[in-house]
Formats: structure tokens, C-alpha cells, sequence
């Protein structure tokens, strides 16, 4: 990335702008030269000389059912308190904090984003299966306890010693998914989501075994298991009482998660079947106890960009905030919002 510097130029200039910053809210005293740009991968071009303000992100509240604008650093904080535990080192938390920031900055509607399609004239909402979660600070209090400050003060570190940090990948602010654990290895995009995006690449995510929820079972009845998949597929038919049996084809990613699978004569895709049980994640394999199946699932999410466990394990080792997730984001880069919007790539 090149970065160009005005020097007396600016600060001549910034005396002639001063005022237009000042209504704007914009910290910074340089100037851009280029008019337009896009921020966002496949978002509107933004008019620069216009200095759009994005430090007030507007926030649709879910439960709550109700819109709440506030300072972008301020939501940061209730994203990763709510998204991380806050007794993970402080170097995921900052991991966490560039990531939080980085999808919410690349949905703001004042830098091109599309919003939170689920609510108009939003940014984004707090619900975690949507955008991203957020927590107020008395729910925190509430989660928290008697923790509360010491926590706090330690997600407000993270995210204050991270302040604008973004991450680009060609210049454009990535969309920075994250999971919980993904069971050993992360997800090429393109296998969970069709499109191959090309910082979103499955990689190796060591030491999250420590996690409790690194694998959990389901146990259905075989009688339910087949209810189930009928109310799915109505056609679906088994013509054996040896359910495991009629298991076929089944097709996993370079993660080891379930593309698809054949049950009796239906194709599922292994998220149908996640669905209808359930399940943690795709990673599941099948076993049989008396007259129950039993579902093994290893890993938490959809297995795409950064492992919040693994990021945990790789600060553990020493890893830095921006070597973790140069790891889950290949070759991005990670720069200032404002030197972003200073347009000099
Ligand atoms: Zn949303």
C-alpha cells in the first residue's frame, strides 16, 4: 500500500477545511486528493471531499427492538465483550476488537456499505446469527458480576490500543468472519458459502481442544431421526431398520466439515442436517448405541475466517493481535481507517 504525505501542503490546506472538519466529527487534519472511493467490496463509491462520518454507527438493538446510535469504539466494546470471553488473552481480545470493528465499518451505510438488510437505515444489528452481537454495558454488569470492572477495563484495553484499526485486503475493507472453534482446520469460504473469497482460505487451527464445546454429542432416537429428515424431504425412503446403513456419499470439505451426504435415496447438504439436529458445526460423524443414533460433532460455527479458540491458543504461544489475524485472513493488511479514507491507494 502507498501512503502519501502532503506535509506543509496539509496543514495549509487543514486550515482552510478546519471548519467543515469540526462539523464533521473528523479527527484528522489531511486532506484527500482523490474524490471517490470504494471502501467496501462490491459497495457504493464514496464521495471523499465529503469526509464521511463514520464514528456514529447506527445499531438496531434486537432485543430491544429499537435503533440506537452511539460512538463506533463504544459498540466495538459491546461487540467483543459479547462475541469473546473476556478471561482470553488480551491479544485475541485486540484480534477480536480489529475484526469487530472491520465488519461493522465494511456494513456502514456512510462508507458504501449495504447496512443491515433485516432493518432499514441501520448499520447493523446486535443479533449474533445476523451481524455481529453486542451486549449494553448493564447486561455486562449482569453477566459479570462483581468482574465487571476488571473485565471491562480489560476488553476497553484491547479495544482502545487497536483504535481504527481496520483490516483491507486490496484496499477494501474485508468482511471479517469469525466462529467460535472450528475442529482443527478453518473452511475455505467457497466450500461453506459458494463464493471463493480469496483471504478467506482454510488453514490449520491448532490447540482448541481446551474448549468445552470443542465436541459435543447428539443422541435422537432412530425413530425421531427419520421423523425428521421426512418432515425435510417427504419422499425421503429408508428400506432398512439398519438406519447408518442407508448413510452413504458422504462429502466433506478440506476442513472435514459435511458438504453433503446421501441418506436412503435423498441428498442432504451437511447444514440441512446441522439444522434439523441441532449441531454445533458441520465436522459430524455418525454412530449407533442400542436403538439411538448418536451425532459426534467437533467445532462451533461455520468454520470460516478466524477461530475465536484458535486465536485464543495462537496469543497463548505469543502470537501478536496482527500475526493472528494475518493468520486467518491471508494476506490482508491492516491500516487506520482514516488513512483509508485519506484515499492514497
Ligand atoms: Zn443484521
Amino acid at each position: 500500500m502507498r501512503y502519501l504525505l502532503y506535509g506543509v501542503l496539509s496543514i495549509f490546506l487543514s486550515l482552510i477545511i478546519l471548519p467543515s472538519i469540526v462539523i464533521f466529527g473528523f479527527s484528522t487534519h489531511e486532506v484527500s486528493v482523490e474524490k471517490n472511493l470504494v471502501l467496501v467490496e462490491g459497495g457504493k463509491s464514496v464521495k471523499l471531499d465529503k469526509l464521511p462520518s463514520y464514528e456514529v454507527i447506527r445499531v438496531f438493538i434486537t432485543n430491544q427492538n429499537k435503533i440506537e446510535e452511539m460512538q463506533l469504539e463504544d459498540y466495538v466494546k459491546g461487540v467483543v465483550a459479547a462475541e469473546m470471553p473476556a478471561e482470553f488473552e488480551i491479544e485475541a481480545l485486540k484480534a477480536q476488537a480489529v475484526a469487530a470493528r472491520t465488519y461493522a465499518l465494511a456494513k456502514e451505510v456512510a462508507l458504501g456499505g449495504k447496512g443491515c438488510d433485516l432493518h432499514e437505515g441501520v448499520d447493523v444489528c446486535t443479533d449474533p446469527e445476523h451481524c455481529q452481537a453486542w451486549q449494553s454495558v448493564e447486561e455486562l454488569k449482569g453477566k459479570w458480576g462483581e468482574n465487571f470492572e476488571k473485565y471491562y477495563s480489560k476488553i476497553s484495553q484491547a479495544v482502545d490500543s487497536t483504535k481504527g484499526l481496520v483490516m483491507v485486503y486490496q484496499d477494501a475493507l474485508i468482511l471479517p468472519v469469525y466462529h467460535a472453534i472450528s475442529g482443527g482446520r478453518t473452511e475455505n469460504s467457497e466450500d461453506v458459502w459458494q463464493k471463493k473469497i480469496p483471504y478467506l482460505r482454510s488453514v490449520v487451527s491448532p490447540g482448541e481442544e481446551v474448549a468445552s464445546k470443542y465436541k459435543t454429542t447428539v443422541v435422537v432416537s432412530q425413530a425421531e431421526f427419520v421423523k425428521k429428515l421426512k418432515e425435510r424431504q417427504p419422499s425421503l425412503k429408508l428400506t432398512s431398520n439398519n438406519i447408518l446403513s442407508e448413510i452413504k456419499n458422504i462429502e466433506r470439505t478440506q476442513a472435514g466439515h459435511v458438504k453433503t451426504l446421501k441418506i436412503g435415496d435423498v441428498t442432504f447438504e451437511g447444514k440441512e442436517i446441522k439444522e434439523l439436529f441441532g449441531l454445533n458445526s458441520t465436522n459430524f460423524t455418525f454412530s449407533k448405541q442400542k436403538d439411538d443414533i448418536v451425532i459426534t460433532v467437533i467445532g462451533y460455527g461455520h468454520g470460516v475466517g478466524m477461530s475465536q479458540y484458535g486465536a485464543n491458543a495462537l496469543a497463548k504461544e505469543g502470537k501478536k493481535f496482527d500475526e493472528i489475524l494475518k493468520y486467518y485472513y491471508q494476506g490482508i493488511e491492516i491500516v487506520k481507517i482514516e488513512d483509508l479514507l485519506k484515499g492514497k491507494h
